[in-house]
């Protein structure tokens, strides 16, 4: 079957990450024919690479021989610009925070049923190696059951750009990095949230939250911590994990850190005092030697299609959603959780 035509809505920094870094590998199943922007300087260069130019939104959605778009807009752009291309028979790939609550969520969810067009959310971090990991160790227990679940971004750079900014056109680290770990957390553990602590960060004295902490207890008994700042000159790692019978840490991004595991022998003499400070520890001595082993993390593969190839096959073969908007919606719940619970600025 053919390629899907597709236009790119939005040509900033993420939508030209996706012509450029994305959409390239996924050439025989999405051809880009052009891209619109309401920037005159984003629409010159996307014209000096090569791409078609749209004068204006209606000319996208008037050109028959489109059959989807990406909206990589800011926020508050994503309902109206998702809803219009459904009305116009085009399917929408749209991208995170899908919209600003899940009120606007569900508008766009009624439009993509009543028109029987496809709208799926680019929630990507459900492909990054280091979730990947923590999926396997999640599913596998290389470490036991896990218990507890720390998800960390920590940067020192303050919140980017010019309308992450603004609260009303959804700015705020809670709907930027915060739905990528929050989406991350409720697609991992199989159960549903119990209880939601959390608060928001104003160091920079933004009208939006440059940062926050939740605590998601879930109804099986696994908690996560979840932390997103953005004044973090030193950073804690990536991942910590802690299963009943071992520890992971991943560090970064390039998947640096360990797993270390209890062997479980029996002939282990107790651990020995050490020096804690000015104080004598055995509780926080490090275990002793044959009682815990360093093991690799799993192979940080993905057992489902990447996310252009997926969506190919629920546009032509209607095959099932990888991100499905009903858990989109559970993320917006849960981010509205968040507000709700965290205290005011
Ligand atoms: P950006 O500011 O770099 O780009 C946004 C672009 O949209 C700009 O070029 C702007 O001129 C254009 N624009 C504004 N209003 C428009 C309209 N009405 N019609 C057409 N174009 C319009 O922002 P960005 O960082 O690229 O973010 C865009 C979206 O992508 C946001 O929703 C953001 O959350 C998301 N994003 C996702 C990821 C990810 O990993 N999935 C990463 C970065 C950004």
């Amino acid at each position: 079957m053919s390629a899907i035509n597709f236009v790119v809505i939005g040509y900033g920094g993420m939508g030209a990450y996706h012509v450029h870094n994305i959409l390239p590998n996924e050439n025989e199943r999405i051809h880009i024919v052009g891209t619109y922007d309401i920037s005159e300087e984003r629409q010159a260069i996307s014209q000096e690479k090569g791409h078609k130019i749209y004068k204006s939104y209606e000319e996208v959605l008037a050109d028959e021989t489109i059959e989807a778009v990406l909206i990589a807009t800011p926020n508050d752009l994503h309902k109206d610009l998702s809803i219009a291309a459904l009305r116009a028979g085009k399917h929408v790939v749209c991208e995170k925070p899908v919209a600003l609550n899940t009120a606007e969520l569900d508008e766009i969810v009624a439009v993509a049923k009543e028109t029987g067009n496809t709208f799926m959310v680019h929630q990507n971090r459900r492909w990054d190696p280091d979730f990947l990991i923590v999926r396997d160790l999640y599913r596998n227990r290389q470490i036991g059951d896990l218990f507890q679940i720390e998800s960390r971004v920590q940067g020192a750079n303050g919140i980017p750009g010019d309308w992450r900014h603004v609260k009303k056109q959804g700015g705020g680290m809670v709907l930027d990095w915060g739905v990528h770990l929050l989406d991350q957390i409720l697609w991992l553990v199989d159960s549903p949230v119990k209880d939601v602590k959390a608060d928001l960060s104003y160091i920079l004295g933004e009208e939006v939250d440059d940062g926050f902490f939740a605590l998601i207890t879930f109804e099986n008994g696994v908690k996560a911590i979840v932390e997103v700042g953005t004044s973090n000159y030193t950073q804690l790692p990536r991942w910590y994990i802690k299963g009943i019978e071992g520890t992971a840490t991943i560090q970064d991004w390039a998947l640096n850190g360990k797993m270390v595991r209890a062997t479980g022998r029996e002939d282990v003499a107790a651990p020995k005092p050490v020096q804690a400070g000015v104080g004598l520890t055995k509780t926080m001595a490090p275990p002793s030697e044959l009682a815990a082993e360093s093991i690799p993390f799993p192979e940080a593969k993905a057992d489902f299609d990447p996310f252009y190839k997926n969506f190919y096959h629920v546009v032509r073969h209607g095959a099932e959603p990888i991100v499905k908007n009903e858990e989109v919606r559970n993320v917006m719940e849960l981010i509205e959780r968040i507000f709700a619970v965290a205290s005011a600025k």
